[in-house]
Order: C-alpha cells, then structure tokens, then sequence
C-alpha cells in the first residue's frame, strides 16, 4: 500500500495499480508530456502555432488599447467563439441545468468573497469604485452560490444544476499570457451541481466526467487528465477506489496529485488536459467535488425529516473556457495533414467562385440559397482569376468550394472541390446541401457574420 504525501505523484493505472512518480512507466507521449510539466516544471518553449493561426485566419488579435491578455474578436472569430457558446448552452439544457445570469464584481468586504477570493491571490483582478473594492469574478460561483443562498432548497430539487456562461478575469502573469491559451479575460462556461451527500456528488461527478471526455472525443481529441486530490480523500479505501474506477471509466493512464487535507475547498479537483503537438499542455475542461462553500455562502437544503442540509457542490465547466476551446482547435488543426476545422465550426462553410461576370447572379442566388438551407455560404466575386480565388479558399480552409461558369448557368450539375478528401465531385445543389447538413448534424448553427460577397469586406474579415 502507497503512503500518499501531500505534494506527492502518481500514476494511476487503467488496472488500478497505483505507482509513484519515480517507479511508473508511462506509456503516452501526452501523459509524458503533462508529467514534465507538471511535475518537473519543464514546459514546451516552442511557440504555438495557434497564435500565428489566430492572425492568418483573421480570428483574433491582441488588443493594444486595453490590458494585456484581453483580446478582439474579429467577425470570423466572432463567429467561431458565438458558435462555441451555443454549444456550451447545448450541453448544459440537455443535462437539464437552469441558466441564470450575475454580476461580474464582488465586494471584498464580505467575508464569504474575501475568504474565497484569498484562494486566487496574486491573481485576482481588482476595481475600485468610491471607498469599495471589487473583485473581478474569475468564474460563476459568487453569483450562482448568492443566487442559492437566498433560495429555499429541498431535497426533492437536488441534484440542482444551475448554469451560466460568465466572462471571467484573472491577472495572470505578463509573461503567462500565451494567445488564446492564457487571458486575463476569458469566457467560462460554468455550471454547478448541488448534490445531497458526498454519495450522490460522486455518482453526479463520475457522469459529468465521462460528459467532459465524451465532449474531448467530438471534437477529435483525448485528453490527458490530472487529479488533484485531498490526503483524507485518497487515504480512505473508499476514495481511492472511487478514483480508481474513474481512471477504468477514462480508459487511459493518469497523473495523481495529492494535497494537504483542507488547503481547498475540494476533495477531487480533475484537469482534462488538451496536449498540442508540441506538448503544451492546455487545461481544456474540469470538474471538482466541493465540500467548502456551501458552509461559506450559507447554502442549505430542507431534508425528508424537515431538517436543513449542507448540500455537496460539484464545479463544471464540460467546455473550459471558449478562448482554449479555440486554442485547441486551432492547435488540433494545425497538426492535422490538410489543416482543417469541423465544417461546423468553419465560419464559411461553402465558397461559390464565379467564372466571369455572366455567372456573377448565378452565384449569387447559389449562396442565397445555401445560406437559406442554414449553410454558411459566400461569394468571391472579385475581378481576380479562378486559380487566384480558389488558392484563396485553400488559405482560409473552406471545406467546400464550388466553380460555377457557363456549364453550371445552363443547368448542370456543380463541381465541388471537397477539401477533406482533395477531389472534385460532382453533384446537384441538392446533393450538397445534403452532404454539408449531414456533416454538421447536431452542432449548432449561426449565420454569416459579413458580407456574402468577398469583394464587400474590410480588410480585417
Ligand atoms: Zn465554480
């Protein structure tokens, strides 16, 4: 039997064989890499390539006139952060969660928020206002536990799953911020889940957590998972094989990183780790068992016997934090053989190229009808050649590009250049609508956020 030490190791098997640090084999370049940071504080200096992403594809940029670490969002990038958001309220309406909204700055002087805030430290960002100070939220939990704190709860509501996607601030470090990686303002979907007992708290967490890797999976990835975990947590048989069976549920190797028993407000803190290419680690999802703040911010339910009840809370964020959801995707893209992004994702879905001026309508009407079918269609209709525009299309990753001219005009078929496979296919308008709405099934949806002919935008689109 290991003896766990608060700031100790481990790697945690799909067998449950536990080992420390120093006598584990670790099978996965990713668990390797996580190791290495984590663990001996080497992270990857190589730079990452979403940052020179996020300026090609004209999705974001560093914004001068603000603080360090907040950023503008360009239409493309716009599009892409709203389509991510839609799909953060997705997840929390098909678990059934109650979406709210709350402020984003807390006064100090009350001792729940100074006690919670005194966690963050260094980072947390401050605004005066008269002789107040305010902290800056750096999640949803001040508003969601006030929110609680005021409500009569009774068991028959629990589990409860309240939700909300809240801009957040952190002050991190100048030389911590890395693109989309790092911010000091960023937008978390947070949910919590108030729960009965622990006992019910665990089989909620173990759910949430396979929500949270099943999500990994949809959006093409693994991820690589550190467990934080309290000494009383992991030292009590039933803890132990609590974590255990997670691990089998992950199907994969984990980092296991015990604490002193009280030093936060969880027992099991899980990171779902995204690992780029390079091996950076991007803290992508979460998930925490809560057994402090319900004392902290007063929150209480009525029991069958009419008695009040500290809940247990669960903290979630199944998508954590749309900026590093973005990082990963473009991280994920670029080591990809074509680079690519989920078509639902692409902010345009099918690029229409004219030949000449005598399909410029033909065109026109083409991605009107797309865009009418809730297919994210343009047109280029600039007076530049066809080669020209379809290298364009090919630098702004569009799945789908459509060449139409005479043959087209009259009634035939259209010639479809399908990016993912690298071929021209023909079909009817019919057909691709089919194939795009086949392909971006279940995900959500928005509009074109510019203009639907290319000649039409601004530099910055
Ligand atoms: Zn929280």
């Amino acid at each position: 039997m290991l003896n766990f030490q608060p700031g100790g190791y481990y790697l945690v098997n799909t067998d449950g064989e536990v080992y420390s640090i120093e006598e584990a084999r670790i099978k996965d370049r990713n668990l390797q890499a996580l190791v290495d940071s984590e663990v001996y504080k080497k992270s990857s200096t190589k730079r990452a390539p979403h940052i020179e992403l996020m300026k090609k594809l004209k999705v974001a940029g560093y914004e001068e006139l603000s603080d360090p670490g907040h950023v503008i969002f360009k239409p493309k990038g716009n599009l892409i952060f709203d389509l991510l958001a839609d799909r953060t309220l997705q997840i929390a309406l098909e678990l059934g969660a109650n979406l709210v909204k709350t402020p984003i700055f807390y006064d100090l002087s009350f001792k729940s928020i100074s006690e919670h805030a005194r966690l963050f430290g260094q980072r947390m960002y401050k605004v005066k206002s008269g002789k107040r100070t305010f902290a800056l939220r750096y999640a949803a939990c001040f508003g969601q536990f006030s929110l609680l704190s005021d409500s009569t709860l009774s068991y028959r509501d629990l589990p409860l799953k309240i939700f909300e996607l809240a801009d957040s601030y952190r002050l991190e470090q100048r030389g911590e911020l890395i693109g989309l990686n790092r911010l000091r303002k960023f937008h978390m979907p947070d949910m919590h889940i108030l729960c009965l007992n622990i006992k019910e708290a665990k089989i909620e967490f173990e759910k949430i957590c396979k929500r949270c890797l099943e999500e990994g999976h949809r959006f093409g990835w693994n991820y690589t998972s550190l467990y934080n975990v309290s000494k009383d947590f992991i030292e009590d048989p039933k803890g132990l094989d609590y974590v255990r069976s997670l691990v089998k549920m992950e199907g994969n190797q984990v980092l296991l990183h015990v604490v002193e028993s009280g030093m936060y407000y969880w027992i099991i803190n899980i990171e779902f780790n995204f690992v780029s290419q390079q091996g950076r680690i991007i803290e992508s999802s979460t998930a925490q068992i809560d057994v402090g703040n319900a004392e902290r911010f007063n929150i209480s339910y009525v029991d069958e016997e009419g008695k009040e009840r500290r809940p247990v809370i669960i903290h979630t964020a199944v998508i954590g934090s749309l900026e590093r959801f973005m990082a990963d995707l473009l991280e994920k893209a670029s080591s990809l053989k074509t680079p690519s992004l989920p078509t639902w994702i692409c902010p345009v879905q099918v690029r229409i190229i004219n030949v000449g001026i005598d399909s410029l309508q033909f065109a026109i009407k083409l991605a009107e009808n797309l865009n009418i079918n809730s297919i994210r269609a343009d047109v280029d209709d600039r007076s530049e050649s066809v080669a020209k525009k379809v290298a364009n299309a090919e630098v702004e990753w569009i799945p789908y590009v459509v060449v139409v001219g005479k043959k087209e005009v009259e009634g035939g078929n259209l010639s479809v250049r399908v990016r993912s496979v690298r071929k021209k296919l023909e079909m009817s308008e019919e057909e691709l609508v089919k194939t795009v709405k086949e392909e971006t099934k279940g995900w959500p949806y928005r509009p074109l956020y510019f203009n639907i002919l290319v000649s039409k935008r601004p530099s910055f689109v």
